[in-house]
């Protein structure tokens, strides 16, 4: 938009499209503010294009009418037992007054469109006040095909989310497409899938059934679009402006020409946080300070400069980041990528995670966050990253290990990459891998035991809910352990990650960005992940990053136009 490439004054200035920084853009403009929304790249989506997309919202009005009961009470319960009864309460209120009028806003008046998840219990579900159905819902998947040209503005997802160098699946395809010569309905499913996905290739340079959190952001930009709300690409935020104590503006870099956009509400601040700036990761993250990130590689932290070179206070928070185990993968073109062990293999009967020590250090059904948690802590005595997972041939053809899906026919590929180590024996996996063979084998040992006896005495793999769901409930007597047996045995390495950071800009309940002695600059505002997280560095369920994201955006523009606060 070349025309937009000028000085100019609007009532809200947007700095980021991601799914903060859209849904900021798309409620200032339905609420009547002239609103430009500015951003770094050449596309639109962040780390929300390659995310899963999953929103938590206690007492959502969607899983209500589904039939899932849930209150924002019992969330206030849960949150009070996670991270403490006063942690955060200014906040914690108003993500849990608004979210669900703010999901409810964005699907009356946007093509924003959200589906109940059902069962996808919290992350700590033996807590007080924790659901296991209920409190996230996802977005309904998009046709990618309405954004017409500017489908290439679309950031696409990691390829380790897409099969065939181009197709998305979301959770519910997983069950079809693995199965599917098992059945008709299966067969015709996974057909039809296949049939639209080569259509597409003939026009696009992806799929166009478009699932998780590549559909946000596809729904929020066609949203956009339809309203006209201008976004200007390769435009940097690099500087705020201030006049008479208040905020007034900010300095752009277009394509390396200066502007300044002057601003008569505010600067919305959701440039994705801090994931790629070296010094921020230093200062906040915790030590041996990890050196991989699955947040979008121009996420630098450039939302939190701006607004601490202009006074702006930060708030730390528990380790700093919300963190998944990471196995590196090679890709096609031979570079390398990052798959994250979210919920498909850890939790699932016959696979263990140990230490340099061949030892276990973590009940590996736990969420991924809290696994890398345990990574941190075993590592104070004894180097834990990376860690194995270790598991056994049926392992992996049943339920597949990291980017490797159940039943494919070459392991053969993912070992001569060096994706993972193959062994004949458990001895010789020790040696390959570096640990003790001894260690490892009376590891093994006693975790077969349990596998008999269903009981984990040391770590208590499958007791909550959160684990039974991960794991495979046609697996007796626990569906979480499992024995590792037969050769050939495998081990692959896992490094910690974030997807997102929790350390950020203080806020108040309407996203207004704080100074050292608490007090709101005016016209200044932060929304997910340049924003401290409200959940207090803790990773209380689906949707952590992405429901406070979307609420507090929300209350943003809301504030700025006068609605609320
Ligand atoms: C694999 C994976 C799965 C995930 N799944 C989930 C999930 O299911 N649920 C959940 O809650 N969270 C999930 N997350 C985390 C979630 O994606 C992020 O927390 C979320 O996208 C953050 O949104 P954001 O708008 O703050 O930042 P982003 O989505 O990263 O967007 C930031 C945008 O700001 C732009 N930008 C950067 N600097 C500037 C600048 N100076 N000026 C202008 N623009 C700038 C960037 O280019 C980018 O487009 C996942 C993450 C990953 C990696």
């Amino acid at each position: 938009m070349p025309s937009m490439n000028t000085d100019r004054e609007v009532d809200l200035l947007i700095a980021g499209a991601g799914p903060a920084g859209m849904t900021a853009a798309l409620v200032a403009s339905i609420e009547g503010l002239d609103v430009l929304l500015c951003e770094k790249s050449d596309q639109v989506g962040g780390t929300g294009a390659t995310s899963a997309g999953t929103v938590w919202i206690p007492g959502n009005h969607q899983s209500k009418a589904a039939g899932f009961d849930d209150s924002p009470e019992a969330a206030d319960k849960y949150l009070s037992a996670l991270i403490g009864e006063n942690t955060n309460r200014e906040l914690r209120r108003a993500f849990l007054d608004t979210g669900p009028a703010a999901v409810d806003y964005l699907e009356a008046n946007t093509d924003v469109q959200f589906v109940p998840c059902g069962t996808h219990p919290d992350y700590r579900s033996n807590m007080p006040g924790a659901a296991i159905s209920g409190r996230a819902v996802v977005p309904r998947p998009f046709d990618g095909r309405l954004l017409g040209r500017d489908f290439k503005r679309l950031r696409a997802p990691i390829p380790e989310f897409m099969i065939f160098g181009g197709m998305m699946v979301g959770k519910p395809d997983m069950a079809p497409l693995i199965g599917r010569f098992k059945s008709f309905g299966n067969f015709f499913y996974a057909a039809k899938l296949f049939a639209r996905y080569v259509a597409d290739r003939l026009r696009y340079p992806r799929g166009t059934r478009i699932t998780m959190g590549n559909a946000l952001v596809g729904r929020l930009y066609y949203s956009l679009k339809q309203r006209k709300v201008p976004i200007l690409f390769d435009a940097a935020i690099v500087d705020l402006t201030r006049d008479a104590g208040r905020v007034s503006g900010a300095r752009l870099n277009v394509g390396g020409k200066a502007i300044v956009i002057k601003t008569r509400k505010g600067v919305v601040l959701a440039t994705g946080g801090y994931g790629h700036n070296k010094a921020l990761r230093d200062k906040f993250m915790p030590q041996p300070v990890p050196v991989h990130s699955m947040s979008f590689a121009g996420n630098n932290g450039d939302g939190i400069t701006v607004a601490t070179n202009a006074g702006a206070a930060m708030t730390d928070q528990d380790s700093s980041g919300l963190w998944t185990p990471a196995s590196i993968t090679i890709r096609r073109d031979g570079t390398t990528g990052l798959y994250p062990h979210f919920m498909f293999d850890r939790a699932k009967p016959g696979l263990i995670a140990v230490n340099s020590t061949g030892r276990r250090f973590v009940n590996e059904a736990v969420s991924y966050h809290d696994f890398v948690l345990a990574m941190f802590e075993s590592h104070k005595h004894a180097p834990s990253i990376p860690a194995w997972l270790i598991c056994d041939a049926p392992f992996i053809s049943t339920y597949g290990l990291g980017v490797i899906y159940p039943g494919h026919g070459n392991l053969k590929k993912f070992e001569d990459n060096g994706y993972i180590v193959r062994a004949a024996t458990l001895d010789e996996l020790a040696d390959k891998i570096g640990i003790d063979p001894a260690a490892l084998g009376e590891t093994v040992a006693r975790h077969n035991r349990f596998a008999k006896t269903g009981v984990d005495v040391d770590f208590g793999k499958g007791e909550t809910e959160l684990n039974r769901f991960n794991g495979d409930a046609a697996h007796r007597p626990n569906p979480c352990i499992g024995p590792l047996a037969k050769p050939p045995f495998y081990a692959l390495a896992v490094w910690p990650a974030d997807i997102a950071v929790s350390t950020g800009l203080r806020t108040d309940g309407d996203a207004r960005v704080l100074d050292d002695e608490g007090k709101p600059i005016t016209g200044l505002y932060a929304c997910g992940n340049d924003m401290a997280s409200v959940m207090g560095g803790s990773y209380p369920g689906p949707g952590t990053t992405l429901g406070p994201a979307i609420v507090f955006a929300y209350r943003a523009a809301m504030h700025a136009r006068g609605t609320i606060g």
